[in-house]
């Protein structure tokens, strides 16, 4: 269970966004929400997000279509809604790309249930213990935050680059802006400014040995953010 999770909730239908926000707000999720195919795209940009939750009808931008340009950047869970109840309907939403399907109407408690159990499958820090990279060249007890570079080492991680790490290894291959980085390193009001993520980054490079200029680890993607580029192993 990871209950400082963000999800995106896009819904066009007003009443139903303010029950889904106040649902998986009441489950400790931060929550994120947009009325539009576009706002949700924005949205996205703007604070990312750990699981969308996607109404597949929706104005002017059709789900479809915002499921396609989600993809675009990146892995993040994608959960449908939809009142289209075929089973081709459902096909067709999965073939796109989404991880789970709910038919409306559908009970709250499903949903947060269906939520909790893709943030599961998909977070490094939920049932995992371990996060491993780049076929074991690094590995990380995520509760001690205590990590091993095979022959290369070891040692321990602070809590804010362990959570760092954690987030870019949540989408591994996507890029994510120091603005959505912070997110995940800042405790308090007074530690947010965005040079504490590129601070964080140059210790995890210096802990870790890599190089920015030749990265096995962490890419810098000029005015952007970073990017895991180490393939996440499967435990
Ligand atoms: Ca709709």
């Amino acid at each position: 269970m990871n209950p400082q999770a963000r999800i995106l909730v896009v819904e066009d239908e007003p009443q139903l966004r303010a029950l889904l926000r106040l649902y998986l707000e009441r489950e400790g999720y931060r929550v994120t929400d947009a009325g539009d195919g576009a706002a949700a795209v924005a949205a996205f940009d703007a604070h990312g997000a750990d699981l969308v939750i996607l109404d597949l009808m929706l104005p002017t931008m059709q789900g479809e279509a915002v499921l396609a340009e989600l993809r675009e950047r990146g892995s993040v869970p994608i959960l449908i809604t939809s009142a289209k109840r075929t089973d081709a309907d459902r096909i067709v939403g999965l073939r796109a790309g989404a991880d789970d399907y709910l038919a409306k109407p559908f009970n709250p408690h499903e949903l947060t249930a269906r939520v909790a159990a893709i943030l599961r499958r998909a977070s490094p820090g939920g049932t995992d213990p371990v996060l491993s990279l780049a076929g074991g060249r690094f590995t990380l007890d995520v509760g001690s935050r205590r990590y091993s570079l095979g022959a290369g080492g070891g040692g321990r991680l602070t809590r804010s680059e362990a959570a760092l790490l954690m987030a870019l290894a949540r989408r591994p291959g996507s890029v994510q802006t120091r603005e959505q980085l912070l997110e995940a390193v800042a405790r308090r009001p007074d530690e947010v400014f965005d040079r504490v993520v590129d601070m964080h980054v140059a210790n995890l490079r210096r802990k870790l040995g890599d190089d920015a200029g030749e990265p096995w680890l962490i890419e810098t993607v000029p005015g952007t953010g970073y990017r895991l580029v180490a393939e996440r192993d499967t435990t």
